[in-house]
């Protein structure tokens, strides 16, 4: 509905170009203030699902986030791109918190974070209603049933929501499609009114491998080799392996740390944080390490031992390449392992648990020992249906690797590695000085695209993905400077194509038959009549034309000089930016969104 001012937003603020599947239908059936639950993988881009309505509503959203470490982090990233955001938990202190509260008060913020637990103190949500509140965004909504894997007692506090703000709509998102969790998130929510929008879990960039157990160490450390500097989490399925690995890795030079839920707590993040701020590149954990680490760029898991489930599995190896760059997963298997789970089994007392526990052990057995495509056994693991004969990437689909040579997956355009490794240095350096993680300053597929396209003005570094209007002007001398210095003494040649930033696919048969009628100057009627089509689906063609930075001729269109016609673009001029919905919030019910929307086609062309 609201195509075009969302891309300006995106690209504003985020940098980006393009949404990711289902963004923006969640996006515009929150716009409409409809309640929405958001069902996505990990790195599949749920937080912008609510993050980009925030900025587009005129008041404040509020996001519950079970994950406090974390919550600093997401602030300071939205906060490098310019957005007003602040959290509140346990780890603020009384007077940091103060200020906060002063500020959502006085409209300064655009989102605040906040603990569950905050939310159950006596005056929280007295407090929250007198706050000019726009959406509610309740992310890891599973910590609300007691089927997912990490309930919160605390998350039971947010079912008030939906009775003590009826106006205010509520966005659930979570990573965990399991059937029975989702339908206690929307009971639980009571957003049984609302929509689902969950989105294909296939993780495509990730390349699934499974290796026979030997000489683990060796081919471990020989991958290690081959990705110096990337960050890289080894699974182990005992604390004691996890120490004896990251041990063997440091005395073969690797800088590498052990995390396990037995270390003591300053230990665990410390680790956490070294492994986040790309200080320490390779942990060997169990699989007490990964809930709180947002880290973009992983780009290798590897299960130095059999998984217990594969939900695990999934969900671990999920961790590796949320930045959408092709990363990797590798499992090693053995039947000895799968021989050790089964003498635990045995031992099991309760019944029911040693039959789950033996069902879920044959499933990860049967993917170790797969000789048909390891992504379809686990998408139909997961109840979705898949049919591609070759997914190109799992050991299975793919041909045989040739051990040294470095694999990439198929389509990714080569960077300057030279170049690559001297943005990442400054930007470590930058992150060190702000206090930021890494990719909080930019992701590594900005800084490829920069050692790929090589930027060499202002605006052509402006079109660079995830360089938004903040980071431009925040970042654009320390990179900018570097990428001029390195292109001069390479004699590298600007690449960035200075076309309009959206990625051009050819326009359809049927939208430039109403772009030539219009043309021919008709009237938005006459071409709805002539091809028996909505003026809304008209008026879609025009606009697609016109994000595709086609220019329309208007001259035969004149603006209505009614009141009510006033009235709506006086409301578009307030509003700013041009989304519908809070304009339409503004006029009410007296306006219908068609009308609004024929208004803004109608200034838009003629004021251009
Ligand atoms: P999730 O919460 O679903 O695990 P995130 O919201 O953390 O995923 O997003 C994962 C990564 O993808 C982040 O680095 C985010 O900035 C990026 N991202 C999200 N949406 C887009 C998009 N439309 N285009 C490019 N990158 C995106
Ligand atoms: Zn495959």
């Amino acid at each position: 509905m609201d195509h075009m001012v969302m891309r300006e937003l995106l690209k504003k603020y985020f940098g980006y170009d393009t949404f990711r599947p289902l963004q923006q239908e969640a996006m515009e059936h929150c716009l409409a203030k409809r309640d929405a639950l958001v069902l996505m993988p990990t790195g599949g881009g749920k937080s912008l699902c609510f993050q980009l309505p925030a900025l587009a509503f005129p008041g404040l959203t509020i996001v519950i986030s079970p994950l406090i470490a974390l919550m600093k982090d997401q602030v300071d990233g939205l906060r490098a791109n310019g957005i007003e955001a602040a959290c509140l938990n346990s780890m603020v202190s009384a007077e940091e918190s103060r200020r906060i509260v002063t500020d959502a008060r006085e409209g300064k913020l655009k989102l605040l974070y906040l603990a569950p637990e905050r939310l159950a103190l006596p005056n929280m949500m007295a407090f929250l209603q007198t706050l000019n509140i726009s959406l509610f965004a309740i992310d890891e909504a599973h910590c609300i049933s007691e089927w997912g894997h990490d309930f919160r007692p605390d998350y039971r506090n947010l079912s008030q929501i939906r009775a003590l703000f009826p106006m205010v709509p509520v966005m659930a998102l979570t990573a965990t499609a399991n059937g029975r969790v989702k339908s206690d998130i929307v009971a639980q929510l009571k957003l049984e009114s609302g929509r689902i929008f969950q989105s294909s879990f296939n993780r495509s960039n990730l390349t699934y491998r499974v290796f026979p157990k030997k000489k683990v160490f060796e081919q471990i450390l020989s991958e290690i080799h081959d990705r110096a500097g990337q960050a890289i989490i080894i699974y182990c399925f005992s604390r004691k392996g996890t120490e004896h690995i990251a041990e063997k890795l440091r005395l073969n030079g690797v800088q590498a740390a052990a995390y396990h839920a037995g270390l003591p707590p300053e230990e665990r993040t410390r680790v956490q944080d070294d492994f986040i701020r790309d200080r320490i590149p390779v942990i060997a954990a169990t699989i007490a390490f990964g809930m709180g680490i947002d880290k973009p760029d992983v780009r290798l898991v590897i299960h130095a031992d059999l998984p217990k489930t594969i939900e695990g599995y999934y969900q671990e190896t999920g961790r590796a390449g949320r930045d959408g760059l092709p990363s990797e997963c590798m499992l090693f298997f053995s039947k000895g392992d799968c021989f050790k789970h089964d003498l635990f089994i045995r031992e099991m007392t309760n019944e029911d648990e040693q039959r789950r526990a033996r069902k879920q052990l044959s499933e990860v057995a049967r993917y170790g020992e797969l000789t048909t495509c390891r992504r379809a056994y686990l998408m139909e693991y997961f109840g979705e249906s898949w049919s591609e004969k070759n997914c190109n990437g799992c050991d299975v689909c793919l041909p045989a690797r040739p051990p040294k040579k470095q694999f990439t997956k198929e389509g990714v355009s080569p960077f300057d590695q030279e170049l690559f490794d001297r943005l990442r240095a400054v930007r470590r350096q930058l992150a060190e000085e702000k206090k930021v993680p890494p990719y909080v300053i930019f992701g590594d597929k900005s800084l490829q695209e920069m050692a790929r396209l090589y930027p060499q003005t202002s605006e052509t570094f402006g079109l660079i993905f995830g360089v938004g209007k903040e980071k431009r002007a925040q970042y654009e001398n320390d990179f900018l400077g570097l990428i001029r210095a390195y292109a001069n003494e390479h004699q590298k040649q600007d690449l960035v194509e200075r076309k309009p930033v959206a990625v051009r696919s050819p326009l359809g048969e049927t939208v430039m038959t109403s772009v030539g009628l219009f043309h021919q100057k008709q009237s938005l009627e006459a071409i709805a009549s002539q091809r028996k089509l909505t003026i809304g689906t008209v008026i879609t063609h025009l606009e697609s034309a016109l994000e595709q930075g086609m220019t329309l001729d208007a001259g035969h269109i004149t603006l209505p000089n009614d009141e009510r016609f006033q009235k709506i673009e006086a409301a578009f001029t307030k509003a700013g930016g041009g989304l519908l919905a809070p304009v339409k919030s503004a006029l009410g019910d007296a306006y219908s969104y068609d009308e609004l929307r024929r208004a803004r086609f109608l200034i838009r062309v003629c004021k251009a």
